[in-house]
């Protein structure tokens, strides 16, 4: 079991984009990772910051067995709450010591990877004068700002863009991603939000999502079929259609298994497949 620190930096720079971090102390373990100055609107900022940490967790070999002390910022609302759905030993932690030192450096070692001179350090915690020093710096160049200026608008957007996995049921729907069709009854992730008072609403196949989704509503079931293992999903029944195996009709509102062999549709009671 290993106790893991989460601390980010750079956040009150207007230049640059913030460091995130994953730090053990007993061990000196530092994984860090870069949330760029914008990117498309997909995403909100604490999306993708949840999305950076759990690769940064991937990396660090990470499990339920250890414990997170995270920063209680705002970066890291969806992270939190992620570390609560998912089952970890988490709580929110004043941030000093080794993950406060490698944050700072992380985003120090990015503003000297851009060209920013490496002597102009944050001194005492001075953050105001370290911030000053590197917006002056990235504002008296056009080209510069250009790349390093941080988006704030991108930044404010809610968290509301929300993926989760779940199934097409029984409509055939277009991937957002591919354009080609997600036929009924397959594993989809659906994206909802709400934008200048209107709602959008996208499929993806899950190999084309832009965001690993946080939520599942999906239930995904192996049986046996002809001789192998048939990957396939668990919903509830829409619409009456007799069953591939016993012929009797899959009664609506109950639960039964979809899948797909050789691009026919298998449905059955639950009960009729070998699981
Ligand atoms: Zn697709
Ligand atoms: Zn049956």
């Amino acid at each position: 079991m290993k106790t893991w620190y989460v601390e980010d930096a750079g956040g009150g720079c207007q230049a640059f984009g913030e460091v995130v971090v994953l730090v053990c102390e007993e061990t000196g373990e530092i994984y860090s990772a870069r949330v760029p100055v914008t990117w498309s609107n997909k995403m909100s900022w604490e999306e993708l910051v949840c999305q950076l940490m759990q690769e940064l967790m991937e990396q660090a070999g990470a499990t339920k067995a250890d414990q997170f002390l995270v920063c209680s910022g705002n970066i890291f609302h969806t992270y939190h709450k992620w570390l609560t759905e998912k089952g970890y030993h988490w709580q929110t932690h004043k941030m000093d010591g080794l993950a406060h030192d490698a944050a700072e450096g992380a985003f120090h070692n990015m503003v000297v990877e851009a060209g920013f001179p490496e002597h102009i350090k944050l001194i005492e915690r001075d953050y105001r004068s370290y911030y000053s020093d590197i917006e002056r710096w990235v504002a008296a160049d056009p080209e510069r700002k250009k790349l390093y200026w941080k988006d704030r608008e991108v930044r404010k957007k809610p968290s509301l863009p929300r993926y989760v996995l779940k199934s097409t049921l029984s409509k055939a729907r277009s991937c957002h991603g591919c354009h080609k069709p997600i036929p009924p009854f397959s594993p989809a992730v659906e994206l909802k939000y709400r934008q200048d008072g209107r709602k959008f609403r996208f499929f993806f196949h899950p190999q084309c999502s832009p965001v690993q989704p946080l939520k599942s509503n999906l239930l995904q079931q192996e049986v046996n079929w002809q001789g192998e293992r048939l990957a396939g999903i668990v919903v509830v029944c829409p619409e009456e259609v007799p069953c591939t195996l016993c012929g009797n009709p899959l009664e609506v509102g109950k639960k039964a298994f979809y899948a797909y062999h050789e691009n026919k549709l298998i449905c059955g009671h639950l009960e009729c497949f070998e699981l």
